[in-house]
């Protein structure tokens, strides 16, 4: 006998509800922890994780399986190609390793849903005890209501609410236990679980051999890592966030959104370790920088609860209904110029060749460059969130939706649609010396001054160099576009 805890986004041992549960179980029994693993590559091609990802998890599954392996716990690696089978597969395993306890933490998404429903649903027809743990969001979806007993679709209030249920129930920030050691003779017992081996990604996902060590040197991966950069933020960057946050040059976030995605960080831990440096010691006084943060990695959780709400948002469906009527443009010229930044808009055209570079956007950044899609190429912007999740590292259905339907108004507590950013003002705003754009926009790096930010409007050396360059001119024109975006929207949500 031996209870199983089945991996899935949480590639991490510190902090894992199931995990901890699985062990605390195991312990009580004088039986031994065995991990699994199962890489579905029809999966990762249904959501469209992008090669960049499936590397990242990759790595930190192998991270994974050497720090299990330092307390005698094996993780068991296969490969099932259809999602499908992957319930039926754990079962058989369950079976195979006569062990009577499976335990697993919940994923909220509608197909993941089910399949744990189903999964549970066969283990106990198969006499296995399956138990399916909160641990993704800091407070679990269905916890926070409305005076009038409804979900919250406003972040404010749904935020204050989220403080003030923290505060009530602290246990729900409180570190879960490291799981023991398994039991001595279990290595020896089970000694073909310790053999698995990472797979290499599925051809579709796989990197060439520059960009593997690219981002391998750029993102490194498992808990350990992402433990470092935590902390790293927490003592050097965090208190000055506040004032930081929005000026994609300075490197001044925490970056581990990576991490977040993948699971080899918690949210909660996260949160509980920004609250632990807090001077108040609280989630929402103190210091600007430390609960700014916080207040952001709620976000993700705001987010986990729509979708656990209105599952509906995961099927291509707008949160605002009356935002499906929206006549969008069908220009493929102009979604590829935004794929390859070639827009002729400087800041949007930096942000997305950052993105194509590093598999990461800077917040505002995403924001600006979401908000050029939808509203000034009038995109359909489910067309950017499939290229947003295709190319981010820390690509997350949630959040990247929620992010989309902020940023082109259609989403749940979105921007109103009459606020088109335009894309010069951020870019002179965020990026006032041009250092973003000339990091990444070659042919404007000889640019002098200001001008960087519309070379072709100012004229002179900067219009000379982005023409002997070959630095595109403006794809669209800016009050054309905001016209034509506002008299869009207001007819397709019927405004007019
Ligand atoms: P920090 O500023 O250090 O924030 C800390 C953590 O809080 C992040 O790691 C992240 O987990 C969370 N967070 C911060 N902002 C948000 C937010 N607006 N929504 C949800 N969570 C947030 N984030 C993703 O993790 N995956 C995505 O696929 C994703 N797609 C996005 C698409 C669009 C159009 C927009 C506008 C935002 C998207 N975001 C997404 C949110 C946000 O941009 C990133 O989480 C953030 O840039 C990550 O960098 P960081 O870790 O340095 O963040």
């Amino acid at each position: 006998d031996a209870v199983v805890h089945w991996f899935k986004r949480d590639l991490r041992i510190r902090d894992n509800t199931s995990l901890s549960k699985a062990s605390v179980l195991a312990k009580e029994r004088g039986v031994g922890v065995i991990g699994v693993w199962i890489m579905s590559p029809q999966d990762w091609e249904a959501h469209l994780i992008s090669p960049v990802k499936c590397d990242f998890e990759l790595r930190s599954v192998e991270m994974l399986r050497q720090e299990l392996g330092e307390l005698d716990i094996p993780l068991h690696i296969e490969i099932v190609e259809k999602r499908k089978n992957v319930p039926k597969r754990l079962v058989e395993l369950a079976k195979e390793w006569e062990v009577k306890n499976v335990f697993c933490n919940l994923e909220y998404e509608p197909d993941e849903l089910r399949r744990e429903e189903r999964l549970v649903k066969m283990m106990l027809e198969n006499g296995v005890n399956m138990e399916v743990w909160h641990d993704d969001c800091v407070v679990p979806p269905g916890s926070l209501k409305t005076g009038g007993g409804k979900q919250y679709a406003v972040y404010s209030p749904w935020f204050r609410a989220w403080v003030t249920y923290l505060h009530s129930h602290p246990h729900l920030l409180g570190e879960r236990p490291m799981p023991d050691s398994n039991p001595m003779g279990f290595r020896d017992k089970f000694a073909k679980l310790f053999e698995g081996k990472v797979p290499c990604a599925p051809a579709s996902k796989t990197l060439t051999e520059e960009e593997n060590e690219r981002f391998t040197q750029m993102w490194p991966a498992g808990e350990a890592a992402a433990l470092d950069r935590l902390e790293h933020f927490l003592t050097e960057k965090v208190v000055k966030y506040k004032e930081t946050r929005n000026f994609p040059a300075l490197n001044s976030t925490g970056r581990v959104s990576v991490h977040h995605a993948a699971g080899t960080l918690a949210a909660r831990t996260s949160v509980r370790m920004a609250q632990d440096i807090n001077t108040t010691k609280k989630l929402d006084s103190g210091k600007d920088g430390v609960k700014g943060w916080i207040g952001e990695v709620a976000w993700r959780d705001f987010y986990r609860h729509v979708l656990v709400h209105w599952p509906y948002v995961c099927m291509n469906k707008p949160f605002k209904f009356e935002y499906t009527n929206i006549e969008w443009e069908y220009n493929d010229v102009h979604l590829h110029a935004w794929r390859e930044g070639r827009t002729g808009y400087p800041i949007v055209d930096a942000a997305m060749r950052s993105l194509n570079h590093t598999g990461y956007m800077h917040n505002r950044l995403r924001m600006v460059t979401a908000s050029f899609l939808a509203k000034h190429l009038l995109l359909d912007w489910r067309l950017g969130e499939q290229y947003f999740i295709t190319h981010l590292i820390d690509g997350d259905f949630a959040s990247n939706n929620g992010g989309w339907g902020f940023s082109a108004s259609t989403g749940v507590d979105p921007q109103p649609y009459f606020r088109i950013f335009n894309p010069w003002l951020q870019s002179e705003k965020f990026d006032e010396i041009g250092e973003f754009i000339r990091t990444w926009v070659k042919e404007l790096r000889d640019v002098e001054g200001k001008a960087v930010h519309n070379p072709y409007q100012a004229g002179g050396q900067a219009k000379e160099v982005a023409k002997k360059n070959g630095y595109p001119k403006p794809i669209v024109e800016h009050r054309f576009a905001r016209e034509r975006c506002l008299a869009r929207y207001k007819m397709g949500i019927g405004r007019e």
